[in-house]
């Protein structure tokens, strides 16, 4: 994909200026190494400059593509899947590749595969179901030595190999009966309305770390995938609409004639365009008269594709304007729903507030669907989420879901090994626009994010996110890629200032745009921008066993009237300071000190308060510092007496 710079916020020149001079005041030009703990198979792609200690990608780093065109029908009565699709291979690594990984992930649903999720017993079959496999137009027998499935992995020993800087192609036929009860990522909603995701066979990402990636998918995890381009056409009955991962090339042909007129009208307003009433779907005639329709989509380097097709559900459309583009935006959704009525308006909402606020950066796609299934899932261009239980959830899951446009699709994240990245990221980063949506006057829903990672720190599940998160499961894995990472992002960006942390981010997007990142890359991204050496922050929040506790341990008045408050770091994580000093009149006073104060290794901070008044108590304020004991957070003077 082309760097559009214009997609980029451009931050104050004052913040770059004072960035730039701290980098060349603290950042050595170039590092060759880092303090931190690296695996030595990670390590060795920084020495063998695939990465760079500057977070940048190294000068040998590669990037390999898979370009699909693929061809789909979908029966909604039989659930027949069936796919013969078209794979180009262009191998950008150095190496010759004798042997190829697919993902067949439909495979999770195959009597007796291994599940850390649990499927309706009557979804168990026969998994993706291969008939054809073509390798530059030589057919390998499915049947041969050539060929192992491992679970969702297909391992194919090709005739010859794939020499470095050559493209090859793989035709592949197909066919999977798509689950009736089971809703993981994907799902079957009100008997005739489907979400499709994790779909079609894949080649798995061969990158610098692992070679191929032979993650095996359990329902857990979830992305790690090769870039390309898409071309697909899906075919389905008359009355059922189609909406995917990119952007329709002949609505012409597929949709009826008021609701193409509706639909092109709600793509030149902000307006909320009701493409499809319960009488529309009454009186049918939502598509084309044609016993089937094909409806043919594109995309240009996506990292998935995934597509949604219903006859009874309703269509609001609309569209937002970014960047100089007009975005046309989508909620498809049962009559019945809760709150899906606004979430075509709450998806606007948060586009334009993600790429102008929370991210900087602009929405990297021409088209977004919301699909009202369950729960909350997201796929490049479409999401997939479920009645919230309240309007401030459907908020948090909309902007939420709308955020991974950004993590793990823009910068394709590695949520196997480093699930926190995209999941603790769009946790946080959404935080002030989702208060900013809330008609709730006292929501804040940073303070509650602090909350929530509080509540569980210092257990036993809070474990290092640098574990692999394919070594996580159950709540270890959510409490950790989900809240901890937020805590921890909340402190980073504490520690150096809004601006400045997203002048950081902005430069994360920018170099690993359409790339597979690490953590580390993300790091040393962090120390180069911001001029700063992070080392101290990272150490305790990603790598070490641990948790936040701040204590208010003394408040003394002073012969001259002061007061001075001394506040201990009892835990190893450093996080920001937030005290309440409340007086004895009734009255309250606020005091910050950014996190920065722990910099240098110490565990105790004395403030001193110039004050006419008695304080009668001071306290760790808990809404906006992450904190696991809450024993130690209140002094009242009267235990002096
Ligand atoms: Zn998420």
């Amino acid at each position: 994909m082309v760097l559009n710079k214009s997609k980029y916020l451009n931050m104050k020149t004052i913040s770059i200026a004072v960035v730039c001079m701290l980098s060349f005041f603290l950042s050595p030009t170039t590092k060759a190494q880092s303090a931190l703990f690296m695996p030595k198979n990670i390590k060795k792609v920084y020495q063998d400059s695939s990465r760079s200690y500057d977070g940048k990608p190294g000068e040998n780093y590669f990037q390999n593509t898979t370009d699909y065109t693929i061809e789909a029908q979908f029966d909604p009565q039989s659930r027949l899947l069936t796919g013969s699709e078209n794979i180009v291979f262009t191998n950008n690594s150095p190496d010759s590749l004798r042997l190829v990984v697919f993902n067949l992930y439909g495979n999770l649903y195959k009597k007796g595969a291994a599940r850390r999720v649990t499927i309706d017993t009557g979804d168990a079959d026969e998994g993706v179901v291969l008939s054809k496999l073509v390798f530059n137009g030589e057919t390998i027998d499915l049947e041969s030595k050539a060929v192992s499935i491992d679970g969702p992995n297909l391992t194919v020993k090709l005739p010859w190999a794939i020499r470095s800087g050559t493209a090859v192609e793989f035709t592949i036929d197909w066919q999977f009966i798509f689950p009736a009860n089971t809703n993981i990522r994907e799902g079957r909603y009100y008997e005739t309305n489907y979400f499709i995701a994790y779909w079609f066979p894949r080649i798995a990402v061969y990158d610098d770390i692992n070679g191929w990636n032979k993650h095996v998918y359990s329902g857990e995890q979830e992305f790690y995938n090769e870039y390309g381009d898409f071309d697909v056409q899906v075919t389905v009955p008359i009355n059922y609409l189609v909406w995917a991962s990119g952007l329709l090339q002949n609505p012409q042909e597929v949709y009826g004639k008021t609701i193409l007129k509706r639909f092109e009208k709600s793509k030149t307003t902000d307006e909320i365009i009701h493409v499809v009433s319960a009488a529309d779907i009454k009186k049918g005639k939502l598509t084309a008269d044609n016993e089937f329709n094909t409806w043919h989509f594109k995309a240009e380097y996506i990292n998935d594709f995934a597509f949604a097709t219903s006859n009874t559900y309703l269509w609001d459309a609309t569209s937002v304007e970014i960047g100089g583009n007009r975005i046309p935006v989508n909620a498809v959704y049962y009559e019945g729903s809760k709150d899906f009525h606004e979430v075509a308006e709450l998806s606007r909402q948060s586009l334009k507030l993600l790429s102008e606020k929370s991210i900087g950066v602009d929405y990297p796609y021409p088209q977004l669907t919301a699909f009202n299934g369950h729960y909350g899932m997201e796929f490049p261009m479409m999401i997939n989420d479920g009645d919230g239980s309240n309007r401030n959830e459907t908020i948090f899951v909309t902007a939420h879901e709308i955020a991974h446009s950004y993590f793990p699709f823009l910068v394709g994240t590695n949520e196997q090994k480093y699930a926190w990245m995209d999941e603790g990221l769009v946790t946080f980063l959404p935080k002030e626009i989702e208060t900013e949506m809330s008609d709730n006057s006292t929501y804040n829903a940073l303070n509650n994010s602090v909350l929530t990672y509080s509540y569980f720190a210092g257990s036993k599940y809070d474990l290092p996110l640098m574990i692999p998160s394919e070594q996580l499961t159950g709540r270890t894995y959510m409490y950790l890629s989900y809240s901890k990472a937020s805590a921890a992002f909340y402190t980073l960006r504490d520690v150096l200032a809004k601006d400045v942390f997203q002048q950081c981010l902005i430069e994360f997007i920018k170099r690993w745009e359409g790339k597979h990142p690490t953590a580390y890359d993300f790091f040393f991204t962090f120390n180069d921008v911001s001029g700063e050496e992070l080392d101290w922050f990272w150490k305790p929040w990603f790598f070490e066993f641990g948790f936040p506790d701040l204590a208010v341990v003394n408040v003394e008045k002073m012969a001259d009237g002061a007061y001075v408050i001394d506040v201990e770091k009892m835990g190893n994580y450093p996080t920001p300071v937030h005290l309440v000093v409340n007086f004895a009149d009734g009255s309250n006073e606020f005091i910050y000190e950014s996190a920065k104060v722990w910099k240098d290794g110490g565990n105790k901070l004395q403030v001193t308060i110039e004050t006419k008044k008695d304080i009668s108590s001071v306290a760790i304020d808990r809404k906006k510092v992450p904190d696991a004991n809450r024993e130690n957070n209140i002094f009242e003077m009267s235990m002096k007496n």
